[in-house]
């Protein structure tokens, strides 16, 4: 019986799909056995290299040992603790003048979790979600996950990666659901101003009252904490009524393995009450029931904890400058800790030619932007110093040298 009889046709599609980033996984340690890990530059994974805040294992070791494990690893609200929504929204309220409180926090298992539980929430089948280009590639597969249909508005080039409000106002349609926008931005590390946000907030309110239903503004935005040179991050709740935040601890305290994160649903959104409850119950048939419950108890202790972004900062300009010393022409990041760099050729290409110099770096294609590569610089600054003769050696055999 072959394998189409087996499952899915759509994780046929999925496990195709998932084997070329299993390929570059392999491909590295293959690569590290044959010429010492320390030999070989891999900047394919966005996994942060800087621990977690010593504040993070001192929690989750007292509260481990200090509460009543009944109570600690039991079942709990699907929302999550009602005192650590209520700390979650009370921090909101003090970083960005919200007035939220534990009604408008669902904690979820990670950005993922909270994204896939509000597209849950959203969406019939046949319902548009749109992005701009550049994007995280998963989001194809969230929107499929519940019959979404992903729109991708071109990226704009020309406009440095801001989002282009001209270009969602020709793509958006009546069968518009939601737009979903990531802040500081992967692959691009762009931070989209407020200036691009007021542009795509008016549009979204012109389409919205002409439709005569809401069109929801997903914001997803794990990387918000890394910003750098004093850069703000706009919070998009004060922008767009109708915008639902999802994120999560990944990123900003080095915890992707632990999938904690939330989602906010403000009171002023069309049918927020609606929109919660029903993604409480997404929360629990998708599988996930509630986010973890010691790490929700750890990150509401956590919650004015900070990576290290000075160290991730310190990457970020030695990785450009050394590249684009090198003859590279990049995007300087303003958050995020990834490099955008186009490409002399296809990229895949590019990317095969790269490995030949031991650098891994992902392919543009995969951000349904070809012409360029992520380089993912969450690595040691050592391994960045180390990687830079063969970047410039990449150069040269493209013929960019200066
Ligand atoms: N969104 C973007 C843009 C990401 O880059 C990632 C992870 O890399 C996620 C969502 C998922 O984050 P989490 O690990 O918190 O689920």
């Amino acid at each position: 019986m072959g394998v189409a009889r087996v499952i899915s046709q759509r994780m046929i599609k999925m496990t195709e799909g998932g084997s070329a980033i299993r390929a570059m996984f392999e491909e590295g340690a293959r690569m590290a056995a044959q010429f010492g890990r320390e030999n070989v530059y891999d900047f394919s994974l966005g996994n942060p290299n800087i621990p977690a805040p010593e504040k993070v294992r001192e929690s989750i070791v007292r509260i481990a040992s200090e509460t009543d494990p009944m109570e600690l690893h039991g079942y709990m609200s699907n929302a999550g603790y009602p005192e650590v929504r209520a700390k979650v929204a009370a921090s909101l309220n003090r970083r960005f003048g919200a007035d939220f409180n534990e009604d408008n926090i669902l904690m979820t298992v990670g950005a993922a979790g909270g994204l896939n539980v509000l597209l849950q929430t959203l969406l019939d089948p046949g319902d548009e979600v749109l992005v701009f280009a550049p994007y995280f590639l998963e989001y194809g597969n969230y929107v499929s996950n519940f019959g979404g249909v992903l729109k991708a508005i071109p990226a704009n080039i020309e406009g440095n990666f801001q989002p282009d409000a001209q270009a969602l106002r020709e793509a958006i349609t009546p069968k518009t659901k939601a737009l979903l926008l990531n802040n500081p931005n992967n692959p691009t590390g762009v931070i989209y101003t407020e200036e691009t946000i007021r542009a795509i907030a008016a549009v979204l309110e012109e389409k919205q009252a002409e439709y005569g239903h809401p069109v929801y503004l997903i914001s997803d935005e794990p990387y918000r904490e890394l910003a750098y040179d004093g850069r703000k991050v706009p919070w998009l709740t004060g922008f767009y009524r109708n915008t639902l935040v999802g994120t999560s601890w990944s990123k900003s305290l080095s915890l992707p393995g632990e999938r904690i994160g939330y989602v906010v649903v403000p009171s002023a959104c069309d049918d927020a009450k609606l929109i919660f409850d029903a993604a409480v119950i997404a929360n629990r048939i998708l599988g996930f029931v509630n986010a973890p419950s010691l790490q929700q108890r750890v990150v509401a202790e956590c919650l004015e904890e900070q990576t290290d972004v000075a160290a991730y900062d310190k990457n970020r300009r030695a990785l450009y400058e050394g590249l684009t010393d090198a003859g590279f022409e990049a995007v300087y990041p303003d958050g995020a800790f990834y490099l955008w760099v186009k490409t002399p050729e296809d990229d895949r290409q590019f990317c095969d030619r790269a490995k030949k110099h031991r650098i891994l770096v992902v392919p543009g294609a995969s951000f349904a932007c070809p012409g360029y590569v992520r380089i993912a610089y969450c690595v040691s600054f050592d391994m960045i110093r180390r990687s830079l003769p063969a970047f410039r050696a990449l150069a040269e055999e493209c013929g960019l040298s200066k």
